[in-house]
């Protein structure tokens, strides 16, 4: 996978990529559905029509990540897959206790308790449940769904063939790169994240802020 082959939507905090696969694009993570034109004007420019869209894979359920999904569906006959054990928060918006692990973590979450509507997820029925190890060349993508909770109970990461992970909020790199400021497991997390240091991972794409290189930073994993 090139550089060149993913694109980041930046939605303020949050990023969703458009991924260039054979034949056709994936999408990994939606964003915030007030960033729905910005998606599309995105999809758009690089040719991504509804044929076009093989898959969109959610890292988890969080509603900033899984925002643009009833959207995609209706109207890009999109294919969404999740870990099962995240289903709950996108069809039911089941919402999960989580320690915080810094202030911003703690102010976002009053703010969004504050805006309520405009931080709702429009709820939606996942096509494709995800499992551990999973291939998904079928989608033309050369890449393998992990199975990694702790910031969510059906958090997965998306490896590419060549190394590059799609780490969902596993990962954060707002200021510097750092491990999810949220936590539904801590044990799962910390068990999730050994298994990833074991892994040939050259370079991380978080749910937000930039990319990093893992060699950069899995001494202090
Ligand atoms: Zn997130």
């Amino acid at each position: 996978m090139q550089k060149e082959d993913i694109t980041i939507i930046r939605m303020t905090f949050v990023n969703a990529f458009l991924v260039k696969v054979k034949e056709g694009f994936v999408i990994v993570d939606t964003g915030l559905p007030m960033f729905w034109e910005k998606l599309e004007n995105e999809m758009m420019a690089a040719g991504c029509l509804p044929d076009k869209l093989k898959l969109v894979v959610l890292t988890h359920g969080d509603f900033d990540h899984a925002g643009n999904c009833a959207k995609l569906q209706q109207e890009y006959k999109a294919r969404i897959a999740i870990h099962k054990e995240d289903s709950g928060m996108v069809e039911q918006g089941v919402f999960l206790k989580r320690k915080m692990r810094t202030l911003t973590a703690r102010i976002f979450s009053l703010i969004r308790k504050l805006k309520k509507r405009k931080f709702s997820l429009e709820k939606f029925k996942p096509d494709i449940f995800l499992n551990d190890g999973q291939d998904l060349g079928e989608y033309g993508f050369d890449a393998t769904v992990l199975h990694i909770p702790g910031h969510t109970p059906g958090s997965i990461g998306v490896l590419t063939d060549d190394g590059t992970l799609f780490a969902g909020d596993t990962f954060t790199n707002r200021r510097k790169p750092d491990i999810a400021t949220y936590i539904e497991n801590q044990e799962q997390l910390n068990k999730s994240l050994d298994r990833l240091k074991k892994m040939n991972i050259k370079t991380v794409y978080p749910g937000h802020g930039e990319p990093f290189e893992m060699s950069s930073f899995s001494g202090q994993l």
